[in-house]
């Protein structure tokens, strides 16, 4: 079967012709259907398009009933064309209407066309339309037809993209590109953030989709492709990563495709269809889009993300766009969405105008949200294909408090939202009227409260908090983020910098807590079955005692001349701390020698997260000069469920009578033999946690900046008295009629509590 009329290129060449005359979109649309039935020999040919609703609505026809046009929908799952809308996938048929999927449409007027072609329009990966011919005569359309149409569907997604079409919607049917999405992630740092969509990759727009010749097109192809391949071997061979987190692995997929013969051919054969060389990119990725996105298989999806990151580079070689948000053009309630991001490309934006962060990647312990959480903008992870439906300029709404984001949202939406802004905001101006209250519960009972910190820009926070210390400072986050191992002397700065931000109080250090989930990306990973129980922490410190000699002798520099507390991370064994101290000991006795000051008075500490302690509390206390209760790990060991698994973490409840008298046990120890108990997981920032925790003796917590303001607000509203004398029956007879957490809530709520 030939193509008529001189082939795709020459309609590619007429369509660009329609595009720039300056008629109605509908006009426009009318006459590029007519083109390319005639082009392409064709009785019919019609464009539909999906709406906001779910429904493809017919825009345009050649061939079946004009009348047909916007009153003929249907379901974007029903028929012919709903099965190449759900499939993204071409569909040929010789005889369209013994397919099990034909459905008549009476008013159309199509019963006598038998052959038929659909390929779907789409952009991102996500179908926009569908566009059809149909022919009288049973014929094959040959693979050069399929092409051909699926070329020309890329300047009907652009036109859609564009927001063209939307001008023709009757109100009400907007096109699926400009509805409302509703999505839900994980809420990974707290707040609600209203503003704009700015890409961290911006996609790049695609001016020129038809080609003036397709030789000139091949060649800048093919020097891109070279660009590119260079490029990627001198990334891969100075062996560092660059600003976005860009890691070895990622780069050497990203070469392993950029020399895949298959996907050169596949590019090449775009271009002799008309296509410029960045729209054959883009038509080629189109496909990979569709084809990878169905995949159920994780490893193949990732796949889909080295070839978008590879696609996306050479795009823009070839349009010599910007790899970066220009900082310049960034709104001033930027909402930053990203595949990925590595925790120094966040930082690199003005915290000023950022107002919220979407991930498709990265959830609440990754390294990047560690960072959202210190500089304070709200922020949700494992949004699945945000990046996909989401353009630069949407209107986005981020709550980090319950991982719900709204795209383009409705004015209702949108009003709700901005009320339950405005009630954080008054809420926040409570907090910080009580900045200087201490946290005193009506009974007279004084909660002493800590700030946890772990970089650098958290220090910022201590003022406004109005924290006794830093009651926690993980020193490991500030080598996850460090481009190679920090150097004796760039950790004693560090150590200095974050005492010196906070000249009169004291800060408990705690030393390194690597291992498991925390990995330095540029230490030697080790393979083990379960890394929660593997060489961690102060095993490592231990086992490496140069690593840990290195840390305490800068911890001890930093801190001479004033009070200096230093705590190790899961310790199982009495052993295990006693070995520790000496090694602390042994450096005080080094620096003494070489005549440097230390610290005055030095305390060390344990951090209680191995159950196993729970039964040497007596001895632990004996030794210890305090004891810092690590409940996140505490209670993933208890329950024997890991902290960061969402299936299992709604098995089990902290605020329960086995945890709580885990808990109570360790306060109750401390009581007894005077030493200092701390408690610095995650459950004492949490209001209700910490009236409990408070209720069963803890004075001393330590919790995040921003959960200081809320806790305190409870404390001070509270009996303590009351509230310890009702649960503990509770955790003593273990009550399981209802779960204690809402009890508690109820009994407090009652008493007018704020929680
Ligand atoms: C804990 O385990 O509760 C804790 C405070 O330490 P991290 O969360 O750093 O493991
Ligand atoms: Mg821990």
């Amino acid at each position: 079967m030939r193509s008529a009329l001189g082939g795709p290129r020459l309609l590619l060449r007429r369509l660009r012709e329609v595009m720039a005359e300056p008629v109605s979109p509908q006009a426009r649309l009318d006459k590029i259907v007519i083109h390319i039935a005639a082009n392409m020999v064709a009785e019919v040919c019609s464009v539909y398009v999906l709406r906001a609703d779910n429904r493809l609505e017919l825009y345009a026809t050649e061939g079946l009933n004009r009348e047909a046009v916007h009153l003929t929908t249907m379901r974007a799952t029903e028929g012919l064309v709903g099965l190449i809308a759900t499939s993204a996938e071409p569909l040929a048929l010789a005889d369209a209407q013994s397919h099990p999927a034909f459905s008549y449409k009476p008013e159309t007027g199509e019963e006598i066309y038998h052959s038929f072609l659909g390929v779907p329009i789409l952009r991102g990966g996500n179908t926009l339309g569908v566009l059809v011919v149909q022919n009288r005569a049973r014929r094959i359309y040959t693979d050069e037809e399929v092409e051909a149409l699926q070329t020309t569907a890329m300047l009907l997604a652009e036109m859609i993209a564009s927001g063209d079409l939307q001008a023709i919607a009757l109100p009400g049917d907007e096109t699926a590109l400009r509805r409302p999405v509703a999505v839900k992630g994980s809420a990974i740092a707290d707040g609600i953030g209203l503003g704009h969509v700015v890409l961290h990759e911006p996609r790049v727009v695609i001016k020129q989709i038809v080609a003036e010749d397709a030789k000139t097109e091949s060649r800048r192809l093919e020097d891109a492709v070279q660009a590119l391949r260079d490029e990627i071997d001198t990334l891969i061979a100075r062996g560092d990563r660059l600003g976005a987190g860009e890691h070895r692995e990622v780069l050497e997929t990203v070469r392993v495709f950029a020399n895949d013969r298959g996907w050169m051919r596949r590019l090449t054969e775009a271009i002799q269809t008309g296509l410029t060389a960045e729209a054959a990119v883009e038509r080629v990725q189109n496909d990979a889009r569709a084809k990878l996105q169905r995949q159920t298989d994780p490893y193949l999806r990732e796949r889909l993300h080295d070839l978008d990151d590879l696609a996306n580079r050479l795009l823009h070689k070839l349009t010599g766009a910007d790899y970066v948000v220009a900082r310049e053009i960034l709104p001033d309630n930027a909402i930053l969405v990203a595949r990925s991001m590595g925790p120094a490309a966040l930082l690199d934006y003005p915290r000023s105008k950022l107002r919220g962060l979407v991930l498709e990647q990265g959830g609440a312990s990754s390294h990047v949200a560690i960072v959202a959480r210190a500089i304070g903008i709200p922020a949700v992870g494992d949004v699945a294909n945000i990046t996909d439906f989401v353009e630069t300029g949407d209107a986005i709404i981020v709550d980090g408090s319950t991982g719900d984001i709204q795209v383009r949202p409705g004015h209702d939406v949108e009003a709700a939202y901005a009320e339950k802004a405005r009630l954080r905001a008054r809420r926040q101006e409570q907090y910080i009227r009580l900045r200087d209250v201490p946290a005193v519960t009506r009974d007279g009972v004084k909660i002493k409260m800590h700030m946890n910190a772990g970089l650098i820009i958290d220090t910022q926070h201590f003022a406004e908090t109005g924290a006794e210390s830093i009651g926690l400072f993980r020193t490991e986050l500030q080598f996850m983020l460090a481009a190679r191992f920090p150097r004796a002397g760039e950790q004693e700065a560090l150590y200095r910098a974050v005492l010196e931000a906070v000249p009169d109080r004291p800060v408990t250090f705690r030393t390194l807590d690597i291992g498991s989930d925390k990995v330095l990306p540029y230490m030697a990973k080790v393979d083990e079955e379960n890394p929660a129980l593997g060489w961690r922490a102060i095993r490592i410190g231990l086992d490496r005692p140069g690593l840990l000699r290195q840390q305490l002798r800068a911890m001890l520099k930093a801190g001479a001349g004033r009070e200096l507390r230093i705590m190790f991370p899961m310790v199982a064994t009495i052993k295990e701390f006693e070995a520790a101290r000496e090694v602390a000991m042994h450096e005080v006795s080094w620096l003494k020698k070489h005549g440097y000051s230390t610290p005055e008075p030095l305390k060390l500490g344990v951090m209680v997260e191995v159950p196993s302690l729970l039964w040497e509390l007596g001895a632990i206390c004996a030794r210890a000069d305090f004891l810092s209760v690590g409940s996140n790990d505490l209670i993933q060991y208890l329950f024997a469920a890991d902290r960061d698994n969402k299936r299992v973490a709604s098995r089990f409840d902290p605020l329960s009578p086995p945890a709580l008298r885990a808990l109570r046990a360790i306060a109750e120890a401390g009581g007894l033999t005077g030493t200092p108990v701390t408690l610095c997981g995650e459950m004492g920032g949490k209001p209700l946690d910490a009236l409990a925790l408070a209720a069963i003796g803890y004075r001393s917590l330590s919790m995040s900046a921003t959960s200081i303001g809320p806790v305190k607000a409870t404390l001070l509203s509270a009996n303590l008295k009351e509230i310890a004398e009702f649960l503990a029956p509770m955790i003593d007879q273990g009550d399981d009629r209802q779960p204690l957490r809402e009890q508690l809530r109820a009994f407090a709520e009652a008493r007018g509590v704020q929680l």
